[in-house]
């Protein structure tokens, strides 16, 4: 029995699809068949730079989308910035994780608020960003011409995704808050078009229950900064034993 969201259960989701895996920017109004792979990094970039590896292992290539607004991780600290490029490096595309979550309804805040944010991430990274996908987005930024993206790749344009509850010819799999929302991408399905969302944090390789994997995030965290504090506070040893 494959464990779920275990990485072998993500490799079987993958290798089922494999033959129709298809970049966003190969997609046009004409392509009659794709599966359309993204991953969107909320809480840690090991987790993702894992992926990425699974991904490059199995032939594939898929999309990492970054957040530069995160409280969880800081994209820019060498080491992060250094596992971004790795990720590049796999053959990858890095696109930004749009946070959105504090702006006005109006189009124009919007777009300067993308510019800035795509910015920002092409600097760390020092090469051009061409895709977005949009962090928990609310129904009027769904509902919005794709227009107002341009030039970028949005994963929510109606070339990528059906803005309905049941769609008609593009479907949607999410892994969001470590269920399936939308249903499993191993269960039989008729559609041609799909696009599926996983975030990386939710997988492990021995495949835990949300609980469990919550609590594991939280002591990957800790470890991280128990090595940032030591790398970076002199006498930290002095009151705190090494531990792995
Ligand atoms: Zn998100």
């Amino acid at each position: 029995m494959i464990k779920k969201f275990s990485y072998n259960e993500y490799r079987k989701i993958i290798l089922k699809y494999k033959k129709i895996i298809k970049d966003f920017s190969k997609i046009n109004k004409f392509t009659k068949t794709f599966c359309l792979i993204r991953h969107d990094i909320e809480f840690s970039i090991d987790r993702a730079l894992r992926m990425a590896k699974i991904d490059n292992s199995l032939g594939i290539k898929s999309s990492f989308f970054v957040q530069v607004k995160s409280d969880c991780y800081n994209a820019f600290s060498d080491e992060n910035i250094k596992k971004l490029k790795q990720i590049i490096k796999l053959k990858h595309y890095i696109g930004l994780h749009f946070y959105v979550s504090n702006l006005k309804k109006k189009d124009s805040i919007v777009q300067v608020e993308l510019k800035k944010q795509i910015k920002i991430l092409e600097l760390a990274l020092g090469r051009k960003i061409d895709r977005l996908s949009i962090h928990r987005p609310p129904k009027w930024i769904l509902s919005k011409k794709n227009s107002i993206f341009k030039p970028y790749i949005n994963t929510y344009s109606n070339l990528y995704f059906e803005f309905k509850k049941n769609p008609t010819e593009i479907k949607y799999y999410a892994d969001s808050n470590h269920r399936w929302n939308y249903g499993h991408p191993i269960d039989v399905n008729k559609f041609k078009k799909f696009q599926i969302l996983l975030h990386p944090d939710e997988w492990s390789q021995k495949g835990m229950s949300e609980k469990e994997n919550l609590i594991s995030l939280i002591k990957e965290e800790k470890l991280n900064f128990i090595s940032s504090l030591d790398k970076e506070y002199k006498t930290f040893k002095k009151y705190f034993k090494k531990r792995k």
